[in-house]
């Protein structure tokens, strides 16, 4: 079966329960995907036990059925694809373009945490390996609300960790390979892993596997202007009220309000893959109360 043109995906942590900015960020790659006619995928992404909640991954999937954005095929957890992470891992060693590093956090203090060149003292039994970013790596792509993005990746980021000293598995390295893996077309994400990007694309050359496009969506923030974390307690969006969650993650996404007739997430979301246009998305955070209180005025008249 040929695949789709358009495959996009999203892709928690369980680390809490699902929040406004995490609901913005699915509702906005599910709508660019239902939009293109296209598919769209879930993954959980559990490869940091110590940061995971036991019930989130079951609470996140429940809340995304509760607000109609519904997920084809089979829900995909990366807990359990160690063995294809530890393929490419064995692939970019054998290729010397990983390599096992003892050096510390407080190794890296004098150069402002970022890797250009071993100075760990002592070798351990446990060395995490990292990619080996080259001198003057400069990666840029072009982003659907961003525009054209550049990072020096070895000035700004240095050589970064696929694997870590504890044996876990870092997420840039799950990503890239799940992403390919899944044959996703098109990332659409927070803003807050704008600055990951450039370390994925530059793994996907390593490993000679196709860029996606990307879209990185604004963040929503707290009410001390910070951004909103999936483990934060705060603005935790109401599965068993769905509607008001959807338009106020709608209205933070940019997009005019939609009908206050509209009565279930099912008719709010085929209206909304209708009018949602991404040239409106803000690429600036905005306040998560500002986007609540813009829709309760807009849906009371
Ligand atoms: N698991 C990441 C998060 O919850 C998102 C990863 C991604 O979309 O690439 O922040």
């Amino acid at each position: 079966m040929p695949l789709p043109a358009y495959r996009g995906r999203f892709a928690p942590s369980p680390t809490g329960p699902l929040h406004a900015g995490s609901l913005l960020a699915a509702l906005g790659s599910w709508l660019l995907a239902r939009q293109a006619g296209g598919e769209w995928l879930l993954r959980i992404e559990d490869v940091d036990p110590p940061r995971e909640i036991a019930d989130a991954a079951d609470r996140q999937r429940a809340a995304l059925a509760a607000f109609g954005l519904h997920h084809d095929g089979p829900v995909v957890y990366q807990s359990r694809r160690g063995r294809m992470y530890q393929e490419a891992l064995d692939r970019l060693l054998a290729n010397e373009l990983a390599f096992e590093c003892y050096c510390s956090r407080s190794d890296l203090i004098a150069s402002g945490g970022i890797h250009r060149y071993c100075v760990a003292g002592a070798q351990r039994p446990d060395p995490a390996i990292r990619l080996r970013v080259s001198d003057g790596c400069e990666i840029g792509f072009d982003d659907l609300v961003h525009g054209h993005v550049v990072q020096r990746v070895d000035a700004e980021v240095g050589d970064f960790v696929l694997r870590r000293a504890d044996g876990l598995w870092a997420y840039q390295l799950a990503v890239v390979v799940d992403d390919a893996a899944q044959g996703i077309t098109d990332v659409v994400r927070g803003a807050d892993l704008l600055d990951s990007t450039p370390r994925q694309i530059l793994l996907q050359r390593a490993l000679d596997l196709p860029t996606p496009g990307y879209a990185h969506l604004p963040l929503l923030l707290d009410t001390d202007g910070r951004k909103l974390s999936k483990s934060s307690a705060s603005m935790p969006v109401d599965p068993a009220d769905p509607l008001p969650g959807l338009r106020a993650c709608w209205s933070s996404l940019g997009q005019s309000a939609l009908p206050a007739s509209i009565e279930s997430p099912a008719d709010f979301l085929t209206a909304a893959t209708e009018a949602f246009r991404i040239d409106r998305v803000p690429r600036s955070a905005l306040p998560a109360s500002a986007a609540a209180h813009n829709t309760d005025a807009t849906s009371r008249r």
